[in-house]
């Protein structure tokens, strides 16, 4: 579980505002959940025979006896609020959600135990409209924040009829193909063996070259269905790659399934992941309400900002540099009022007296771009004395009333 330091910030802002404008952009509402559920609405939800619930949740006793499990990811507990608060009614809900997520992972480059995800869920739409406007919705933040070659992969997993048929055609020739299957894969053979195609391990995916494949189990209505998704995203002009091995790591999907791909951050490559889900409202113990959505790694994302354009740390803009105990209250007032007066301007106070000498070099430390400097002439005639920082510009003498002025036409052209 790692800290987010300072100087991450601007990166972690940068994603979030641009999700934030971008969801509201398509009509998305905020919804806030517990971190914190009781264990049965991730175990029903996400399934018994799954990683996550098998063996990486964290899982407490409440002192009442109650089973309580720190959130894995997202759905689960949207799903759990919006029939608790009742909000279907408003269908189609379309929520997207932000936060810490917790698995007891083996940690690595890309894996850690705690990670934040950024979701969106839409329920009461069956698609697949809405499932090729989230995609064209990724490609949106994917530009705004500035990362370019993500692949997108899709696949359909039709109907659970449909893939309970393919599951079993598949376990038969996994079964007949058991030399070839790793511990791995063999733990998921009678549980899971939709799991197995996913596998990392190349011996298993060579085997897998000859396996049956969930398209050709696919009936009319699953074809259509998922030749409409593909016809909306050329429409948006969305590139993807159909892998007929794509399958979700979670008991609950259907239909399409996606998941956005960089190979710029080595084996955990998968960004944002998603899909359909039309079972699991009811299992929740709702009516039969379709649902899609998709959730993202903010890590990984970050991680891939910092690799691209990385933008301009949010540094002060202006450092307030005080001579004499006498100048301090008159200008932290001063800040106060340009702070008022002047939307979007960032200003450290310099903070425990010190020399001008001492006040300029934690001024050059902060990277602000001007320093204003107040001595007890400046306070008395009411003019702030200007330096430019970063630049060889003289210095400049601006009356208190002009400097709000001052700082919107500097803000304007930096
Ligand atoms: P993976 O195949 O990487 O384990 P997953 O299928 O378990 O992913 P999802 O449950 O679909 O992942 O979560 C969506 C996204 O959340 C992932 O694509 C990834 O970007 C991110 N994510 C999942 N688990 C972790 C983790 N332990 N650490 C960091 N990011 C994670
Ligand atoms: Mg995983």
């Amino acid at each position: 579980m790692h800290d987010t330091l300072p100087q991450d910030m601007h990166l972690w802002h940068r994603l979030e505002d641009s999700v934030r404008s971008v969801f509201s952009s398509y009509g998305f509402e905020e919804i806030r959940i517990p971190v914190v559920e009781k264990t049965e609405v991730f175990a029903r939800a996400i399934g018994d025979a799954t990683d996550v619930v098998e063996k990486e949740m964290y899982t407490f006793e409440d002192r009442n006896g109650d089973l309580l499990s720190l959130r894995p990811e997202g759905t689960a507990g949207v799903v759990r609020a919006v029939l608790q608060n009742g909000l279907l009614y408003a269908a189609p809900l379309r929520l997207w959600y932000m936060g810490q997520m917790f698995r007891r992972e083996r940690p690595q480059k890309g894996r850690t135990r705690q990670f934040h995800q950024v979701g969106v869920e839409v329920f009461g739409s069956k698609g697949p409209d809405i499932d090729a406007e989230l995609l064209a919705m990724c490609q949106r933040i994917w530009n705004t924040v500035g990362l370019s070659g993500l692949r997108l992969e899709v696949n359909s997993l039709g109907t659970s009829q449909e893939r309970s048929r393919y599951r079993d055609q598949l376990h038969e020739f996994l079964s007949d193909n058991r030399a070839s299957l790793d511990a791995d894969s063999l733990r998921r053979l009678d549980r899971n063996p939709l799991r197995i195609l996913d596998s990392k391990n190349p011996q298993v995916q060579e085997m897998l070259a000859d396996a049956p494949v969930l398209s050709e189990y696919l009936g009319d209505e699953s074809s259509d269905y998922f030749d409409g998704f593909l016809g909306l995203l050329d429409g948006f002009g969305v590139d993807y790659q159909v892998n007929p091995r794509l399958v979700r790591g979670l008991d609950y999907y259907c239909h399409a399934v996606f998941e956005w791909i960089t190979d710029d951050l080595g084996a955990q490559g998968t960004v944002c992941a998603g899909g359909r889900y039309d079972g699991l409202v009811e299992i929740q113990g709702g009516k039969p309400w379709p649902g899609v959505g998709f959730a993202m790694g903010q890590e990984r994302l970050i991680e891939l900002m910092r690799l691209n354009a990385e933008p301009e740390a949010e540094t002060p803009h202006v450092y307030l540099v005080m001579a004499g105990e006498g100048a301090v209250p008159g200008g932290m007032q001063l800040a106060e009022r340009l702070r008022d007066d002047v939307s979007g301007l960032r200003i450290q106070s310099n903070l425990g007296g010190g020399s001008f000498k001492a006040q300029f070099k934690r001024a050059d430390r902060s990277r602000a771009a001007l320093a204003i400097v107040l001595g007890e002439d400046e306070l008395a005639n009411s003019v702030a004395t200007i330096k430019h920082l970063r630049e060889h510009k003289p210095q400049e003498q601006v009356a208190f009333d002009d400097l709000g002025k001052w700082f919107d036409h500097w803000l304007q052209i930096n």
